[in-house]
């Protein structure tokens, strides 16, 4: 995604000091505590997660271990062995969740050379139509050696997490979750059209099938996962919606990450806004290590995965209550 320049670099001035303190790895403050998961890396307090009790059912450290495996599995960039490797993991995961998954393969030119790209969709049937979209990017940027932990792998561990927890339930409102393939620009500039092609893709496609007139929200997840998380408001998302967002947030106690200043954001929520959907953009796009080598998994907390879980699990019963037909046992 790109940020307005401006924004971007001068915060990050003042970011990276913080890093110092905040960010490095585990060094003497590791302890022998284990994660619930044999694989999780060794945990230090700050880095747990609360009980899941705690954030609406969502279970934080088991979103965290999903950015460990993605992590593990290396360079996830759009038409690599990684990538492919990570629809495997997607699909594995999604189908043991007894979710209903629905890759959708697409065919499109790059820079590099056409290429084939697949969504990875989740449509868990509800009483109503009216569909909720929820968002997240699973490739990584085209860098050697990167292995996006936050970009890429934080809101893909978040919407795997959140797939556990919805796909078993009958929801009020439809709830459709994308996995989406090539976000990043295959160049190193952001320019159009050299970015978002799953969404691009997935949009034209509900429109076509007519599903995007029934989608009352599209809500999209990307690098949430910094142990100094701070979402700004994205001024090109849907006011209403990230209203709704951010109040839920800040009922939550969560006033001090869902902050209330406001930054600029193109991502993969801008063709569903192109297509006059009402959708958001929750990203914490000030991180000093954005599209570097220091993109790793040390950088990121399973509390900032909880909180946005959190959030996300709360907003979606008042977007039911808005959107959802009355249930036959209610009308009068
Ligand atoms: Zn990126």
């Amino acid at each position: 995604m790109r940020k307005q320049i401006f924004y971007l670099w001068i915060p990050a001035l003042f970011v990276a000091p913080l890093c110092l303190t905040a960010c490095g790895g585990k060094g003497p403050l590791a302890t022998e505590e284990t994660s619930a998961v044999a694989a999780a890396p060794v945990l230090t307090p700050q880095q747990t997660a609360p009980a899941p009790d705690k954030t609406g059912g969502f279970d934080g450290q088991r979103a965290f271990q999903h950015v460990s495996d993605l992590v593990a599995i290396g360079p996830r960039t759009a038409g690599t062995d990684g990538n492919h490797r990570t629809q495997d993991y997607l699909i594995g995961q999604l189908k043991g969740f007894g979710c209903p998954v629905d890759p959708e393969a697409f065919h499109t030119p790059t820079p590099i050379g056409d290429m084939d790209m697949r969504n990875i969709l989740v449509k868990i049937p509800g009483t109503s139509p009216g569909i909720v979209l929820f968002l997240t990017h699973y490739d990584t940027k085209r860098l050697p050696n990167f292995v996006g932990a936050d970009d890429g792998g934080s809101s893909t561990g978040v919407m795997l997490e959140l797939a556990r927890l919805l796909c078993p339930r009958k929801n009020a409102l439809t709830v459709w979750i994308a996995f989406l393939d090539g976000e990043e620009a295959f160049n190193l500039e952001w320019k159009d059209p050299d970015n978002t092609y799953g969404s691009r893709e997935l949009a034209a496609r509900m429109a076509l099938s007519g599903d995007l007139s029934r989608t009352k929200a599209v809500i999209l997840v990307d690098m949430i996962g910094s142990r100094d998380l701070r979402i700004k408001r994205d001024t090109n998302s849907t006011s209403w919606l990230t209203d709704l967002v951010w109040s839920t947030a800040s009922r939550l106690g969560y006033g001090n990450i869902f902050v209330s200043s406001e930054t600029s954001v193109e991502d993969d929520h801008v063709p569903f806004l192109r297509r006059s959907v009402p959708a958001v953009d929750i990203i914490d796009l000030e991180i000093p290590y954005w599209h570097t080598l220091q993109d790793t998994l040390d950088k990121l907390s399973p509390n900032s995965l909880a909180v946005v879980g959190h959030v996300l699990m709360a907003v979606l019963p008042q977007l039911e209550q808005k959107f959802a037909r009355p249930s036959a046992a209610t009308r009068p």
